[in-house]
């Protein structure tokens, strides 16, 4: 079957079990091609719903998790959205796509070569305006893309981490893995003045936040 028959079922199978509902996000999801965004060793699972190692110990994302923070983070076009834990690249482009032409993502993350990779996927996608990836901690932001409407995680922590709440827009959105180590639960804060309004969605479980504010 060729990629883009895998990537229409991967599509109808995340719509079928409610982890995708949005048209963009269903949009977004059947333009980027993931296994672009995968090693080569591993192309033949790109469309599975699993997390698939990309090298250095770390994984992309399973779709469903990706398209469940997609539906959450509430994009709209020309957003400014930053991105804690690059990775593969694979959800920036995916953010790239929906926040549109005027839009701009700053993917943080702290292994170089991993960027460079994502750099490369971002650029095949053609969404090199939308996308910088920057190698760093991104635990404590970057304070010269700010303030930011959209800031998501996609590495675990104990607590937000406080650089990224004063990174935040009035009214904006962060949307984040909290718990321990091992098991986490997804967790979106709404900046409201001094307060930040909580939710809290399902369990789920990602790679450590490696930094100033992950796990110690
Ligand atoms: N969003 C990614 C998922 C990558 S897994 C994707 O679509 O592929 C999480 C990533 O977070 C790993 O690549 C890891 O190296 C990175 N990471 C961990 N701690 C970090 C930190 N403090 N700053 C930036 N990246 C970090």
């Amino acid at each position: 079957m060729s990629y883009e028959k895998e990537r229409e079922r991967m599509v109808a199978n995340l719509r079928m079990v409610g982890h995708i509902k949005s048209r963009e996000v269903v949009e977004a999801m059947r333009a980027i091609p993931r296994h672009v965004f995968v090693p080569e060793s591993a192309r033949s699972s790109a469309y599975h719903d699993t997390p698939l190692p990309i090298g250095e110990g770390q994984t992309i994302s399973a779709p469903h998790m990706v398209g469940i923070m997609l539906e959450r983070l509430d994009l709209k076009k020309g957003q400014n959205v930053f991105e804690v834990g690059g990775g593969s690249g694979y959800h920036a482009a995916l953010v790239a796509h929906m926040v549109g032409e005027k839009g701009r993502i700053i993917s943080m993350e702290r292994i170089e070569v991993l960027a460079e990779r994502a750099r490369k996927a971002i650029e095949e996608c053609g969404l090199r305006e939308r996308v910088a990836v920057v190698v760093g901690d991104g635990s404590l932001g970057w304070e010269k893309g700010a303030p930011y409407d959209r800031i998501f995680i996609t590495c675990a922590s104990p607590e937000i981490p406080p650089p990224l709440v004063d990174q935040l827009k009035e009214g904006g959105k962060l949307l984040t893995p909290l718990g321990s180590r091992y098991l986490q639960t997804l967790v979106q804060v709404e900046k409201k003045g001094k307060k930040l309004k909580r939710k809290t969605y399902g369990g789920c479980v990602f790679v450590p936040l490696v930094g100033e504010y992950g796990f110690s």
